[in-house]
């Protein structure tokens, strides 16, 4: 049995729903990220299971309870939020103490292990307004564990943190889950968090899950448009379709679910050749990004003006020029096809 399990989820707030019905799972240890654009109900998802917000309708349980009617403190779970929230009066180790105080329970051997755990035994003394903004964080993941929750929910933990903090928190936090094998909900607006830190990664748009897998799958395999559109970089080109089937110029040749069609592809997967198979295309520019290079060509597929761009390598685009002719190709399961 899944760990956390949301069954047709509903909220609605004056005049527009929030959740649409959402179903999902969590398994035992696994750590799902919530992925999606600004207001696509992440956050309010997050916020039903904790029991900060209330949904209209659907079933919640943790660990085979059903959650209706259980207040914030009677669940089982740990939350950190991006604004840290740390108490400014209580020192870290008083900070990470808190929630067991309020149980009762003794604290003083947790506090050093959850001291331990995220690496700021020396600090335990300082006051929050005496650390950084990742060490902040660091504080509110303690605190968040050391009742020993059963599920830990992540509302955007990193985004108020610098670029490099933020990927060397992204990496510990994903350790710290690992090492305590908890089961985790991490909300985020950012896709390489989400591929980098999860098990699976829930895409969100517009109040419903639009698809849910393994973060290599989302990638390589996104099953709906937006998905598609939402997480990488990726080239789309509307095209039309004849029997059946979209030719692009012999760049790809694929089944088609409708007349006009919606093709897209990794940057990664365009193969660009001098004289191989494919469409007939031109350098438009390069742009040395260090490992690799992005090419913007233009080409005509099925009679139409396309524009396509890819990353390859910087020492093979070393070689190409604006103005340069050369082949495009495009491996035909590395296309996506929907109904435009
Ligand atoms: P962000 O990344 O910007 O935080 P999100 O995906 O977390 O976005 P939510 O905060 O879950 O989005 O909001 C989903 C929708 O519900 C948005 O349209 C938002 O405006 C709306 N909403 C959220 N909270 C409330 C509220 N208390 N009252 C009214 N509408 C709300």
């Amino acid at each position: 049995m899944s760990h956390v399990v949301l069954k047709g989820i509903t909220k609605r707030y004056a005049g527009h729903n929030a959740l649409n019905g959402v179903d999902v799972s969590v398994e035992q240890g696994e750590m799902l990220a919530l992925l999606g654009p600004s207001g696509c109900g992440k956050t309010t998802l997050l916020r039903c299971i904790a029991g900060l917000t209330e949904f209209d309708s659907g079933t919640l349980s943790i660990g085979g309870v059903d959650m209706t009617g259980v207040p914030v403190r009677k669940r089982p779970i740990g939350m950190v939020f991006q604004s840290y929230a740390l108490f400014p009066n209580l020192t870290v180790r008083g900070n990470i103490a808190f929630p067991l105080t309020v149980r009762k329970q003794p604290s003083e051997e947790r506090v050093a292990e959850m001291l331990d755990l995220v690496g700021l035994s020396e600090l335990g003394d300082r006051l929050p307004n005496q650390l950084s903004g990742g060490q902040q964080q660091r504080v509110a993941l303690a605190r968040a564990l050391s009742p020993r929750p059963e599920v830990l929910l992540l509302d955007e933990p990193l985004s108020a943190l610098d670029a490099q903090v933020r990927h060397r928190l992204r990496d510990e936090v994903r350790r710290i889950q690992h090492q305590i094998g908890i089961t985790t909900v991490f909300v985020t607006h950012d896709q390489a968090e989400a591929l980098a830190i999860s098990d699976r990664v829930a895409v969100m748009n517009a109040g419903n899950i639009e698809q849910c897998a393994p973060p290599a799958e989302i990638y390589t395999a996104p099953s709906t448009r937006f998905a598609a559109g939402f997480v990488g970089n990726r080239n789309t080109l509307e095209l039309g379709a004849v029997n059946g089937r979209v030719t692009a110029g012999g760049a790809f040749d694929v089944e088609a679910p409708s007349e006009r069609v919606l093709c897209m592809f990794r940057p990664e997967d365009v193969e660009l050749s001098t004289d191989g198979p494919g469409a007939k295309a031109v350098v438009d520019v390069t742009v040395f990004l260090g490992a690799t290079t992005r090419v913007y060509l233009h080409s005509q597929l099925n009679g139409h003006p396309a524009s396509v761009f890819a990353d390859i390598s910087s020492r093979a685009a070393a070689k190409l020029a604006p103005g340069d002719e050369v082949r495009v190709r495009v491996a035909d399961d590395h296309v996506q096809v929907f109904p435009a």
